[in-house]
C-alpha cells in the first residue's frame, strides 16, 4: 500500500502559479478562493507486487493529473481521500470490482467507494494508459460535485467531460461516424445515454462520441468558464438542462438540435470532399488510359522485335508463359554483367 500526499506536487510550479493568480484576484478584488484546490486530498495506491514499480512511477503524474482536471472543473475539493487499484488483466479487474464488466472496461470510478480501479494490460500502452488514467481522474475530479449531484448529471455528460478531458474519444472506431448518422437521422439522442451506457460496445461508441461532441462545441463555443458556472450550478442542486439555461440561455434540447446540425453539416462537407475525389480520379483514368495503353503496345513491339531478332541468333532468351515477360536464360557459366556487350532490359 502507498499513500501520496498529493500537497507534495511540484510545489515550486504551483506555489509560483498561486500567487500570479493572487495577484490577479486581488487586482480584481476577488476573493483569494484558489486557496481550495492547492491542498489535495491524499490518495491511496494499491498494487500486486509485480504493478508496484509502475504505481510508484506514475504517481507524480497521477498527482498532476488531478490538479489539472480540478483547475478544469474549478469544483471545491473533497478533501476525503481515495484510493486507486492497479490490476493487470480484465480477471483481476472483475475480481476487484467483484462482478463481471464489459469486455471494453479498462478502467472503473466508483463514487460509493471513492475508488479507481485500472487495468493496465486492458488499458494497452503506456500512452493509453496515460488517456486512460486522464479519463478516469476527470470522473474522480467531478466527484468534488457531491454524490447527488454526481448521481444526478447525466451519464453522457460525465463521459463527455473525461473524453474532452483526456484528449480522446472512448471505443472511437467501433460503430458509424455520429457525422454519417446525423446525415442519415439515425443518430440517437443524448437522453438515451442519461441514465448510463449499454453493454455493447457499438451503441456505447456511439454515446461516448456524441458526449464528447456536446462538450467539445460546448467549451468552443462558450469556452471553460462557462463550464465551469455549469458545473458550480449542478453542486448548488440544479439539473443539467437548468444549469445550461441558467448559464448560456439554451436548454440541452436546443444545444442538441445546434450539434446535430453542425454533424450533418460536417458529414455534407465530408460528402462534397469524397465525390469531387472520386471526379478527380475517374477524369485521372480517362486521360491516363490511352496513354498507358499507347506506351505498353510500343513496349510490347519493341520486346517483339528483340525476340525475332535475337532468336534468328540462336537466343539465349525465352518468354516466361505465367508472366508474359522476357526471362534471360544465363548459360552456367555466365552471369549478368559479366558480358558488357549484352543487352540489358
Ligand atoms: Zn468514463
Amino acid at each position: 500500500m502507498k499513500v501520496a500526499q498529493a500537497t507534495t506536487f511540484r510545489l515550486a510550479k504551483a506555489s509560483a502559479r498561486m500567487s500570479f493568480f493572487a495577484a490577479l484576484l486581488a487586482l480584481s478584488g476577488a476573493p483569494l478562493a484558489f486557496a481550495q484546490s492547492s491542498s489535495l486530498p491524499p490518495f491511496e495506491s494499491h498494487a500486486p507486487p509485480g504493478l508496484q514499480g509502475m504505481a510508484d512511477k506514475m504517481e507524480s503524474e497521477i498527482t498532476a493529473i488531478l490538479q489539472e482536471a480540478r483547475d478544469w472543473t474549478g469544483l471545491p475539493v473533497d478533501p476525503r481521500p481515495f484510493r486507486l487499484e492497479w490490476v493487470s488483466g480484465r480477471k483481476e479487474l472483475e475480481g476487484a470490482l467483484g462482478y463481471k464488466a464489459p469486455s471494453w472496461f479498462a478502467a472503473v470510478a466508483e463514487l460509493k467507494k471513492r475508488r479507481l480501479v485500472i487495468a493496465t494490460e486492458v488499458a494497452g500502452s503506456q500512452e493509453q494508459l496515460r488517456i486512460t488514467l486522464r479519463h478516469e481522474l476527470m470522473h474522480l475530479a467531478m466527484m468534488d460535485l457531491g454524490a447527488t449531484a454526481f448521481r444526478g448529471t447525466p451519464s453522457w455528460f460525465h463521459e463527455g467531460c473525461a473524453e474532452v478531458f483526456a484528449g480522446d474519444i472512448y471505443l472511437k472506431g467501433s460503430s458509424d461516424s455520429i457525422f454519417w448518422m446525423a446525415a442519415a437521422e439515425t443518430l440517437p439522442t443524448l437522453s438515451e445515454y442519461r441514465a448510463g451506457f449499454p453493454q455493447s460496445p457499438v451503441l456505447a461508441s456511439t454515446g461516448y462520441a456524441l458526449g464528447h461532441a456536446f462538450v467539445e462545441r460546448y467549451l468552443r463555443l462558450y469556452g471553460q468558464p462557462a463550464l465551469r458556472e455549469v458545473l458550480a450550478l449542478l453542486r448548488a442542486g440544479e439539473e443539467l438542462d437548468s444549469a445550461l439555461v441558467q448559464t448560456t440561455g439554451l436548454s440541452i434540447v436546443t444545444e442538441e438540435k445546434a450539434l446535430q446540425e453542425e454533424l450533418r453539416g460536417l458529414a455534407g462537407l465530408g460528402g462534397d470532399l469524397y465525390s469531387r475525389l472520386f471526379l478527380g480520379l475517374a477524369v485521372f483514368i480517362f486521360v491516363a488510359f490511352p496513354i498507358v495503353r499507347a506506351t505498353r503496345r510500343r513496349r510490347r513491339a519493341d520486346l517483339e522485335s528483340q525476340w525475332a531478332e535475337s532468336g534468328k541468333q540462336g537466343s539465349p532468351y525465352s518468354v516466361s508463359r505465367r508472366m508474359g515477360w522476357p526471362i534471360r536464360k544465363f548459360p552456367p557459366n555466365e552471369r549478368p554483367g559479366e558480358d558488357k556487350n549484352e543487352p540489358q532490359l
